[in-house]
């Protein structure tokens, strides 16, 4: 499968079309950004680790009966997914307190919560991606309602399968973002699950072991991404 013209670049990704309308192939860059944009830099090899974490996550969540977007992994950077039209949805789940999440509402970093968060913002740069709730997605006609149970419900499944499988590589699942996508009318999960979209502590440290180096200017960035894609390999 070959890569014709790109149809967009991200801030961490490129995507492009192929000979078939149906596939594109998404291209995995080292450019780091946070802040919306505010803070830009790279992480040597992060459009690796990445690609291949989400390649073998995405896998792993295809067993547990989540459709995604995953078709195959073509190399170091490059995977094969379906062609989907993304929801201007951002989903998080937090199942600890961390990041905005705590300066919003002023709780401590790695307070556990009562009850699992699931959180939607408005994908939209200019804005500053809004935090919106159920009404908010109807009213502007982001979403169904029937998309929204099977969105909910699917991100709950997926926050329970991956759980389990950080845990098992010695990392507690703090919060995530991911993103679905409409193929054929139907909702696939697609986007990325990697260090740049979870927040991941190791379970006897608790150190952070993803984005927030970065973020926070915590250092051993690269060698940390590193160090999970190891974990995950496991
Ligand atoms: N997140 C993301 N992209 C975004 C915003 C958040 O991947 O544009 C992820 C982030 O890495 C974390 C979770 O979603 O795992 C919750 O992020 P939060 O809302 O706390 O925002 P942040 O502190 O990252 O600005």
């Amino acid at each position: 499968m070959e890569k014709l013209e790109m149809l967009y670049e991200g801030k961490a990704k490129k995507v492009f079309r192929t000979d078939d309308p149906k596939l594109y192939i998404v291209d995995y860059k080292d450019d780091a950004t946070a802040f919306n944009g505010e803070k830009k830099g790279t992480i040597a090899a992060k459009g690796v680790v990445n690609n291949t974490m989400s390649a073998i996550i995405f896998e792993m969540l295809e067993t547990k009966g989540i459709p995604t977007h995953l078709v195959k992994l073509l190399s170091d950077r490059e995977t094969l997914v379906k062609a989907v039209t993304i929801l201007p949805l951002e989903v998080i789940i937090r199942n600890v307190a961390a990041g905005s999440f705590s300066k919003r509402y002023g709780v401590e970093e790695g307070r556990p919560l009562a009850k699992t968060v699931l959180e939607f913002s408005y994908k939209d740069d200019a804005l500053g991606d809004p935090l919106i709730n159920d009404d908010h997605i109807l009213a502007l006609e982001l979403a169904t309602e029937e998309q929204l149970v099977i969105v909910k419900k699917y991100t709950y499944a997926i926050n329970a399968a991956l759980q389990e499988f950080f845990l098992d590589k010695g990392l507690k699942l703090i919060d995530f973002k991911i993103e679905f996508g409409l193929c054929d009318g139907e909702i696939i999960l697609a986007d990325e699950i990697s260090p740049d979209t979870c927040r991941l502590w190791d379970v006897k440290t608790n150190e952070k072991m993803d984005k927030d180096r970065f973020r926070r200017d915590l250092g051993n960035v690269e060698s940390t991404y590193q160090e999970v894609l190891a974990r995950i390999k496991n």
